[in-house]
């Protein structure tokens, strides 16, 4: 069976950044890039807060660069989902693509998290037929229509924004009488005429048989229902972490995210570190995800020649 020092799951800026330190600490990292290589940025427009990039730069142009980086430095990066791991006794085993078997000394998650749905069955079934949670990916599909979004943070208000550049008339819907976005967002948004809003205001169903043709909405005082025609419809209400093939052997938060000792990013278990989204519900920033990995790797160094010593 194959085995290597450091596994590092995940290709976001916190699986590269970690990438690229153990390789530099001359770890020989194996990393792999699960579903979506790049992670999160790959479905982000124009990334203007990441130092260094100082005229800004695409989500997927960034997570090339990280991924030539940590190339360069000698990481062997790989395509492949990490299906199953077993932590009870190190070397820990991963499997890959529910083939691969692999032994690791130590292993970094750096899964990221993933975009939340509503839940109801006609988002699932209209699902690529109209309804996305990817305003950057799929906006273009619906140039000069109606479309609609739902969610009140700070990816609802940059999508809506993006899609009222391409559409005719966005509508908002946003569940309380107040957006959780940050002022200039929600300003944005607000002096947008074709973005019309919609307070107190729940998603009752989205409408079609084989595409979306419009929604059905619910106000929460009032419980009157209302019917609008749109083709496109956008959800945007957050994101939960990647940590199904985790849970049972690694402690968590009731919503999932990985818990790691503060200051650090060790888990519960010894040899065993999560950085990025998978473990912050917080900050959520490359750049946060970026120096997370960093520490992990630098973790798993100091766990490595620890070890070597006892
Ligand atoms: P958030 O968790 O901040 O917001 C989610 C929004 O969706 C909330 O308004 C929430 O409503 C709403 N929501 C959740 N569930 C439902 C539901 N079932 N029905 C209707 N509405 C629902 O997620 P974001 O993805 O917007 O942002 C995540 C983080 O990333 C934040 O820290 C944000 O600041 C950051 N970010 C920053 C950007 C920037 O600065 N350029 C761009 C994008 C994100 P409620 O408020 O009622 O709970």
């Amino acid at each position: 069976m194959e085995k290597v020092s450091v596994l590092i799951i995940g290709s976001g800026p916190a699986g590269y950044t970690a990438a690229i330190y153990a390789s530099r600490a001359n770890l020989k990292p194996v990393l792999y890039q699960g579903v979506q290589p790049g992670g999160q940025l790959l479905i982000t427009g124009e990334v203007e807060n990441y130092p260094g990039y100082s005229d800004g730069v695409n989500g997927p142009e960034m997570m090339e660069d990280f991924e030539k980086q940590a190339k360069r430095m000698g990481a062997d990066i790989r395509y492949g989902v990490v299906t199953k791991v077993d932590f009870s006794k190190r070397p820990f085993t991963c499997h890959v693509d529910d083939e691969h078997l692999i032994q690791a000394d130590t292993v970094i998650i750096a899964t990221g998290a993933s975009a939340k749905w509503l839940g109801i069955e006609s988002e699932k079934r209209l699902n690529g037929a109209g309804v996305s949670a990817c305003a950057v990916c799929d906006g273009f599909f619906f140039k000069g229509k109606e479309v609609a979004i739902v969610g009140a943070g700070d990816t609802a208000c940059e999508e809506a924004t993006y899609l009222s550049k391409l559409c005719t008339t966005v509508h908002m819907f946003i569940r309380r009488d107040t957006m959780r976005a940050s002022k200039i967002m929600q300003e944005r948004v607000l002096q947008t005429k074709n973005i019309k809003v919609y307070w107190n205001t729940e998603v009752d169903e989205i409408l079609g048989d084989k595409k979306v043709s419009g929604v059905r909405i619910k106000n929460s005082h009032t419980a009157q229902k209302t019917e609008i025609a749109v083709e496109g419809f956008f959800v945007a209400i957050g994101h939960q972490p990647n940590s199904d093939i985790f849970t049972g052997q690694l402690d968590m938060d009731k919503t999932g995210y990985i818990l790691t000792k503060p200051g650090s990013a060790q888990t519960n278990i010894a040899g065993v570190f999560a950085a990025g989204d998978v473990q912050d519900k917080i900050y959520r920033q490359a750049v946060t995800a970026a120096g997370s990995g960093c520490m992990a790797a630098l973790d798993a160094e100091r766990f490595l020649s620890e070890s070597k010593h006892h």
